[in-house]
């Protein structure tokens, strides 16, 4: 099964793409945690993208498609996988379309979690990040069992620069404006299903568990 998550920077997508990965036993596959483990390891790739994340702009499709065709073509991809962050640009989407075209294969679901400009900000202002294991927290909606650390790996749990709000602001123009047409493009594929991301974790996850069956 190939999945797409869609959805405004800190809709939910991240969160319910691990419990997705987890329940159908495919690999979790996020451009934005490779470019941040780039940068953590200091590559090339990773200074590259740090100058636009840090701006909120997006890392130029030349540098973000490569990986992503690199990442989805290695042997723990061949079952499907789940796609958190990409694509984010129609061009992004039609070189994934044609990929797999030419594989005969294609996308199965994007699934678009739906949650209000409004919600964004106080869902990236409350993100704490693990930059260790990926892992995710909410200050107030999904803490952590002990305050500042990573359940999974004990890690000291950090928020992300391009979560302070004035980032967040451009992060939310530049999703409009680039990435939210991807919704239409995928209505039109006919695999488009759009849940309500201002539900309760659970609940999110049981609507998106219900149509994927
Ligand atoms: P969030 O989950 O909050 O939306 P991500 O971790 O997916 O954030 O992405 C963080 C940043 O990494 C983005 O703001 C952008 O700069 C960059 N990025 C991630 N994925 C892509 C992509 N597919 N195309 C371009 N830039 C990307
Ligand atoms: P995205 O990957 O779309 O940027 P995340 O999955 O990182 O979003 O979630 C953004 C923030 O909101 C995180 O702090 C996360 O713990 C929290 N969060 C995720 N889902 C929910 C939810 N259903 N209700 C409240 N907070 C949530
Ligand atoms: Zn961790």
């Amino acid at each position: 099964m190939k999945i797409i998550m869609l959805g405004a920077p800190g809709a939910g997508k991240g969160t319910q793409a691990k419990m997705v990965a987890e329940k159908y036993h495919i690999p979790h596959i996020s451009t934005g945690d490779i470019f941040r483990a780039n940068i953590k390891n200091g590559t090339k790739l990773g200074m590259e993208a740090k100058e636009y994340m840090d701006k909120g702009l997006l890392v130029p499709d030349e540098l973000t498609v490569k990986i992503l065709l690199d990442r989805v073509a290695q042997e723990d991809c061949q079952g499907g996988y789940v796609l958190d962050g990409f694509p984010r640009t129609i061009p992004q989407a039609e070189v994934l379309d044609r990929a797999l075209a030419e594989l005969g294969d294609a996308i199965d679901y994007a699934v678009n979690v739906d949650v209000p400009d409004e919600n964004i900000v106080n869902r990236m202002s409350g993100r704490r990040a693990c930059l260790s294991c990926g892992a995710t927290y909410h200050m107030v909606h999904i803490p952590p069992k002990k305050e500042g650390v990573c359940d999974t790996c004990g890690q000291p749990l950090v928020l992300r620069d391009d979560d302070k709000p004035e980032t967040v602001k451009n992060r939310l123009g530049v999703y409009h404006e680039q990435t939210q047409p991807l919704i239409d493009f995928y209505e039109k594929k006919g695999v488009l299903k759009t849940v309500d991301g201002t539900q309760d974790m659970k609940d999110v996850f049981q609507a998106i568990a219900a149509i994927l069956g």
